[in-house]
């Protein structure tokens, strides 16, 4: 049993408890559960807090890749860009569009695709992008758009990870033709269950994704075309809406806690995260690399009763689930390094300073003693 856990939700939520227990009971009390008032309200706040001009609430960041996907018309194995090191849904929903993930490796300080090697991957298929803004760093969208524009891509950013990262200045989903948004529990911005959202500035992609949500019926019982049920609830829209008042200052929270670790872990022997030129990280995982000996390092820290994760212990290209794909071990280099030697930290505004030292002194404690890798 850890006593600092990775996360702590319910600590969150005694933080607000007052305003969400309200929240909670207005929903239940106007008898109104699917598509009222609250879905509205939000979606109007996050499009405006993301500087998007609409907002498509979904039930899930899952869905809003998909619904993105199925919007921009991707179809019939057209290929679709994305990383190998990322959370499954950033590439089955490509395959259950109908779609063709093709991989490109990560970049080793960032995390987030080798946007250096986006251009030898296209090919008279490709028809988008879908770049995942990892762990809340945001990719150089400004290069990105580029070679979009360039080679007549649609860009879905994957920003589940990454509400209210920014770079120059301009927050993350603000981008692409659309964006994907996740509101599982842990993500930066939670509900208390599932739940995402579309962002889009084109009128007629989220017209599309509306349609999609709810079966292809814009008119009750008439289907224009196949659609999905698939949308936000008016109860995790209620507690959105409370959340997201907050949201600005837990990330800064985060951000502390981010910059605690580089300040007092800077002289390890481990690599920590990097924030370039323009960057605002918004650490929805603190992810450091143990250059050898990480799994040693996670037992170790585990067994002083702390809780750490590894996102992601595999690549997705050679997950079973893409076997039919045909890549093989060797062909992503970096993302395969990468699954060997990252270990995320736990990094949320309710750590304790008190409890992020102990971790820091655990680290520094067990790399002394066991770590003699040549730098
Ligand atoms: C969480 C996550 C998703 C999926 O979001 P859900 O709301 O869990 O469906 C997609 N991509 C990335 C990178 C994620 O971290």
């Amino acid at each position: 049993m850890s006593t600092i856990q990775f996360i702590n939700l319910y600590k969150q939520y005694l933080s607000i408890a007052d305003e969400i227990d309200i929240a909670i009971r207005n929903v239940l009390r106007s008898g109104n559960f699917i598509m009222g008032k609250n879905v509205g309200e939000f979606e109007k706040q996050i499009a405006s807090y993301c500087g998007s001009k609409y907002a498509v609430g979904v039930a899930s960041g899952t869905d809003a890749l998909l619904l993105s996907l199925l919007a921009l018309g991707i179809k019939d194995g057209d290929e679709v860009i994305t990383t190998p090191f990322t959370f499954i849904a950033s590439a089955n929903t490509i395959v259950r569009a109908g779609g063709k993930p093709v991989f490109i490796d990560v970049d080793e300080e960032t995390f987030n695709i080798n946007i250096s090697e986006i251009e030898s991957k296209i090919t008279s298929k490709t028809k988008a992008i879908v770049l995942v803004h990892l762990f809340g760093y945001p990719m150089d969208m400004f290069k990105v758009i580029d070679i979009a524009q360039k080679h007549n891509l649609y860009i879905i950013e994957d920003a589940a990870q990454a509400i209210g990262a920014k770079i120059n200045q301009r927050s993350v989903g603000s981008f692409g033709d659309t964006a994907a948004i996740s509101f599982f529990p842990s993500k930066n911005l939670g509900a208390y269950g599932d739940g995402g959202i579309v962002l889009t500035d084109n009128d007629g992609i989220r017209d599309q994704i509306d349609l999609l949500r709810h079966h292809g019926a814009k008119n009750k019982y008439y289907h224009e075309i196949i659609g999905v049920n698939s949308r936000l609830d008016e109860i995790q829209a209620a507690i959105l809406r409370v959340k997201l008042k907050y949201l600005d200052a837990w990330n800064n929270s985060r951000r502390e806690r981010a910059k605690l670790y580089t300040s007092t872990l800077k002289n390890s022997k481990l690599i920590l995260p990097i924030e370039k030129t323009g960057v605002f990280h918004t650490y929805h995982q603190f992810t450091i690399r143990v250059l050898s000996g990480r799994d040693e390092l996670k037992s170790f820290l585990f067994n002083q009763g702390i809780d750490t994760k590894i996102y992601y212990p595999h690549p997705l290209h050679l997950q079973p689930a893409f076997q039919y794909l045909g890549y093989r071990s060797g062909d992503f280099p970096v993302a395969e390094k990468l699954c060997t030697q990252v270990l995320s930290l736990p990094c949320y505004p309710e750590l304790s300073i008190l409890d992020q030292e102990k971790i820091c002194q655990a680290i520094i404690t067990y790399l002394d003693k066991n770590y003699s890798h040549p730098q």
